[in-house]
């Protein structure tokens, strides 16, 4: 009689869950993995903490609020240690799925589950000028360079919370924020709208695109055009894109949205079983440190019920 043949026995795998990203949707995931008694890798590719690791005072976050960006990922990171949590600097290049595990060859590991939690990057203009003068004058990051424009005049373009805030900031170092806008009304939360507003220095041009950064060692000028056609060479010293957020997510092929994004179900799995996508990587994500944090405990608890 013929051998019945062997389903092929699934490898040993080093860890139960890897989550790939260690902003804050990575460590609240990674953090919860590891409370539910799963052996988790945490991986980071270098600016640890991710987006909020930059922002001069965080909002809408409780125990949090007006504290800096760094202060919440080092206590978020303590939090991972103490969980036990396998921290690896390090960035994850290959991801390949087989037979109800993952793995992850370039960082040695093999996972049951895998999180991706690799966030986003911030969009930039596209315009003539602005990779030349990129660090010089351009800059996405108002609280690490604010105080090199101290006194003098400066810009931020774009109309939402992220925008705004970093306009307040800079309002407190420099002479004049102009903010620039491309619709007739912001994106922001009003709470933050109003406070701009109140401010005799902040100024706004709305309906109004950024064409080109004009200068040659920094910047000395943006040239802007309205909805009208009108061009206007504005005099600044540094000029600040936040006008959204791009997907990191070229590292898995699962389904995705238009921007990028990848699509979940209610248990933030991706259409690969055994791959969730949490935070500013999947479609759908709320876009504030809470949600970051909620969609982190709900991938971690839903892999840890499927294992
Ligand atoms: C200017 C600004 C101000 C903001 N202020 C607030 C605020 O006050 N309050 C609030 O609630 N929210 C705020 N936000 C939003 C908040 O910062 C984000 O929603 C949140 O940080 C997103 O976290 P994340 O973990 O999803 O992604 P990210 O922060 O992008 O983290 C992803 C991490 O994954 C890493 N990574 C990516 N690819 C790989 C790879 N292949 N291998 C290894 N690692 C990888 C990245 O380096 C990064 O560390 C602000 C955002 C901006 C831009």
């Amino acid at each position: 009689m013929a051998p019945t043949p062997r389903a092929p026995r699934a490898p040993r795998t080093t860890h139960q869950v890897a989550v790939i990203g260690a902003g804050i949707a990575g460590m609240a995931a990674a953090t919860e993995a590891a409370r539910c008694g799963l052996k988790t890798a945490l991986f980071d590719d270098g600016l640890l903490g991710g987006l909020i690791t930059n922002v001069g005072a965080v909002h809408g976050h409780p125990g949090a609020e007006g504290t800096t960006g760094a202060d919440l990922v080092n206590t978020m990171l303590g939090e991972v240690l103490e969980a036990g949590v396998d921290y690896q600097p390090g960035t994850v290049t290959t991801l390949t799925a087989a037979n109800d595990h993952w793995s992850l060859p370039g960082n040695s590991v093999t996972t049951r589950r895998v999180i991706l939690a690799t966030g986003a990057d911030l969009r930039t203009l596209g315009v003539p000028g602005e990779e030349a003068l990129a660090g010089r004058g351009v800059s996405q990051c108002a609280f690490c360079d604010g105080g090199l424009y101290k006194g003098k005049d400066v810009a931020v373009v774009g109309g939402g919370d992220g925008a705004f805030q970093e306009a307040l900031h800079l309002a407190e170092l420099c002479a004049n924020v102009t903010m620039i806008l491309r619709g007739k009304k912001p994106r922001a939360r009003p709470v933050f709208v109003r406070q701009a507003a109140d401010l005799a220095n902040m100024h706004f041009r709305w309906n109004t695109e950024v064409q080109e950064i004009i200068g040659n060692d920094g910047v000395d000028a943006v040239r802007l055009e309205d909805s009208g056609g009108a061009e206007e060479t504005l005099a600044i010293a540094a000029v600040f894109p936040f006008i959204g957020l791009a997907p990191r997510t070229a590292l898995v092929n699962a389904g995705k949205d238009d921007m990028g994004a990848l699509t979940v179900d209610a248990e933030l799995q991706t259409d690969q079983p055994g791959l969730y996508a949490i935070g500013a990587a999947r479609a759908g994500y709320g876009g504030q440190i809470a949600h970051a944090i909620a969609d982190g405990k709900t991938a971690a608890q839903a892999a840890w019920r499927s294992i």
